[in-house]
C-alpha cells in the first residue's frame, strides 16, 4: 500500500497490507490476551492510558508532522487534534472508575440487586481518517479501560498515525496482543467482518456503515455506527454581533477543510440579518491563507483524498444549474496537491445536492429564510441527524427549534464541537449508539444483573 502526501502527491511510504493469515493470527492473539487484560485492575488500566496520553505531549511535534503528511491538515490543526485527544483521554480516565464500577441498585432485607459491567471481549474498530486521533480515542480508549482487547483498523489514509498509536500504547504499558492494528483498505476491512469479534465499532460514511451493519447483523453482537452528517445551522434575526457569528460559523463550516463529521454543511439566515451576515462571512473566507499545510498561518490545506475534488466540482456544477450563485471560490486549484478553493454558494435550495448530500469539503450552501418556522422545517429536511445549531440571543427560541430536530447534538451559539462529557451519537443516516460520556464508557461493556440473596 502506498501512502501519499496530499499536498505534494509524493509517496511517503510503502507498507505491507495485512493478509487473511496475519489478520487471523492477530485475532487469535487478541482473544488469548484479553482474558488476562480484563483481570488486571481498572486502576492499572487507567494508569497505562494516562501514560499513553502523556506520551502524546512529549511527541506532539513528530506526531503532528506525520498526521499532516498523510492527511494534509494544517500543522496547527494536527497539534490541536492531538491536544483534543489528550483532553478526551483525561475525561475518560478520570471517570472510568465511577461508570465502570458495579452499581448497587436495590437492597431489601437480605436481597441485594446490583449491575456489573463486563467487557465485551475482543472488539473491532474500523475507523476514519479525518480525525484519526479523536475518533480513534473515542473507541479504543474506553474499550481498553473496560477490559476489552482491540483490533484497530485505521483508514488507509491515516495508516502511519494508526501505527504511531500502536507504538505509543505499547510504550505506555499495554500488554502484548491486547491492541493490534490491521493495515489496509476495504479488503482488509472485509476480512475483519468475517471474524467472530464480540462487537463492531465503526466510524465512517453512511454507505460503508450500512454495509457493515447488514454484514455483521447475524453475529448478534453489539454494532455501533458513527457516520456522516449534513448538519444545519440557523442564524436568527436577534443575534447581537453578526460579524462574530459570521466568523465563528465560517470556521464551523471550513475547519479541517470541511472534512469534519459535524462540520456545518448548510446555513439558513434570517432575512433581516442576511446581507450583513453574507458580507462578513465572505470577508472571513477571503482572509484565509491557502497553501502547504506545513507553512505557518495556513488555514486551508489540500483535501485528504484525490477523488473528493471531482465530487465537489459536481456538487458545484449541480448548484449552478439550479440557480446557485458562487460568491467565492468554486473550483479546484490546479498544480500539485489536491487543493480546492473555499467555496460559498448562495441562493441555495433543497433541490441542490449541496444541501442534501454530505459535501465533506470546503464548500457551503447558504439560504435566506423569513422565519424560525421556515428555518426549522428546512433544518429537519434531511436523512441525517448528527448535529444542528441555532445562533440567537434567546436561549428559549433556540431550544424550541433544536427540540424539533431529530439530531444527536444541539448547539446554541456554538457549532462543530465535541465534548468528552456528552454522548457523541447520530440518528438516522448519521448512525446510532454513543461514544464519549458515561454512555460511551459503558458502550464497551455488557451488563450482568446480580440478584443476591443471603
Ligand atoms: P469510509 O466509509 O470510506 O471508510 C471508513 C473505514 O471503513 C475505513 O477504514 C475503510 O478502509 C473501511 N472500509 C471501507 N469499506 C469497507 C468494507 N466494505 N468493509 C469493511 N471496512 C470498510 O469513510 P471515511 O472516508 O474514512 O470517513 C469519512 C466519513 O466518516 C464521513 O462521512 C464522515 O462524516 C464520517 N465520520 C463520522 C464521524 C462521527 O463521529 N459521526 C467521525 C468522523 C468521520
Amino acid at each position: 500500500m502506498k501512502i501519499v502526501n496530499p499536498a505534494t502527491e509524493e509517496i511517503i511510504r510503502e507498507i505491507q497490507e495485512d493478509s487473511l493469515e496475519s489478520v487471523n493470527q492477530k485475532f487469535k492473539c487478541l482473544q488469548v490476551a484479553q482474558v488476562d487484560w480484563q483481570i488486571i485492575t481498572l486502576a492499572k488500566r487507567i494508569e497505562i492510558l494516562r501514560t499513553f496520553s502523556d506520551l502524546f505531549e512529549g511527541n506532539i511535534e513528530a506526531l503532528a508532522s506525520i498526521l499532516t503528511s498523510e492527511v494534509g491538515k494544517p500543522l496547527q490543526q494536527s497539534r490541536n487534534e492531538i491536544n483534543g485527544a489528550r483532553a478526551r483521554i483525561k475525561w475518560l480516565t478520570d471517570n472510568a472508575a465511577k461508570y465502570l464500577a458495579d452499581e448497587l441498585m436495590n437492597q431489601e432485607g437480605n436481597l441485594t440487586e446490583r449491575i456489573s459491567y463486563e467487557p465485551l471481549g475482543v472488539i473491532c474498530n474500523i475507523s476514519a481518517w479525518n480525525y484519526p486521533y479523536l475518533v480513534g480515542v473515542n473507541v479504543f480508549v474506553p474499550a481498553l479501560l473496560a477490559g476489552n482487547a482491540v483490533m484497530y483498523k485505521p483508514s488507509e489514509y491515516s495508516t502511519l498515525t494508526g501505527l504511531e498509536i500502536e507504538k505509543l500504547l505499547k510504550e505506555a504499558g499495554i500488554p502484548n496482543n491486547v491492541f493490534h492494528v490491521a493495515i489496509g483498505a476495504r479488503p482488509v476491512g472485509e476480512l475483519l467482518l468475517e471474524l467472530p469479534f464480540n462487537g463492531y465499532f465503526f466510524t465512517g460514511s453512511y454507505k460503508t456503515g450500512k454495509y457493515i451493519y447488514e454484514k455483521v447483523a447475524s453475529k448478534m453482537v453489539p454494532c455501533q455506527l458513527e457516520l456522516g452528517g449534513k448538519d444545519p445551522l440557523y442564524v436568527a434575526d436577534d443575534v447581537a454581533d453578526v460579524k462574530a457569528v459570521a466568523a465563528g460559523t465560517a470556521d464551523g463550516a471550513f475547519y479541517n477543510n470541511g472534512q469534519s463529521c459535524c462540520a456545518v454543511e448548510r446555513i439558513y439566515v434570517h432575512e433581516k440579518v442576511y446581507d450583513q451576515y453574507i458580507s462578513e462571512f465572505i470577508k472571513e473566507v477571503k482572509s484565509w491563507k491557502i497553501g502547504n499545510p506545513t507553512e505557518a498561518g495556513v488555514y486551508i490545506g489540500p483535501l485528504s483524498r484525490k477523488d473528493q475534488v471531482a465530487f465537489l466540482e459536481e456538487q458545484i456544477r449541480d448548484a449552478i444549474q439550479k440557480s446557485g450563485k458562487i460568491l467565492v471560490g468554486g473550483k479546484r486549484i490546479h498544480g500539485t496537491g489536491y487543493y480546492f478553493e473555499p467555496t460559498v454558494i448562495t441562493n441555495a435550495n433543497h433541490q441542490m445536492n449541496v444541501m442534501r448530500e454530505e459535501s465533506f469539503g470546503p464548500i457551503i450552501g447558504i439560504m435566506k429564510v423569513k422565519s424560525d418556522d421556515e428555518a426549522s422545517e428546512l433544518m429537519r429536511d434531511t436523512e441525517y441527524g448528527l448535529t444542528a445549531a441555532v445562533y440567537s440571543s434567546s436561549q428559549s427560541r433556540a431550544e424550541n427549534i433544536l427540540g424539533q430536530i431529530n439530531s444527536g447534538t444541539g448547539y446554541w451559539n456554538c457549532c462543530d464541537r465535541v465534548s468528552a462529557a456528552l454522548p457523541w451519537s447520530g440518528r438516522n443516516h448519521s448512525g446510532f449508539g454513543a461514544t464519549l460520556s458515561h454512555a460511551g464508557l459503558r458502550a464497551f461493556t455488557k451488563t450482568k444483573a446480580y440478584h443476591m440473596r443471603g
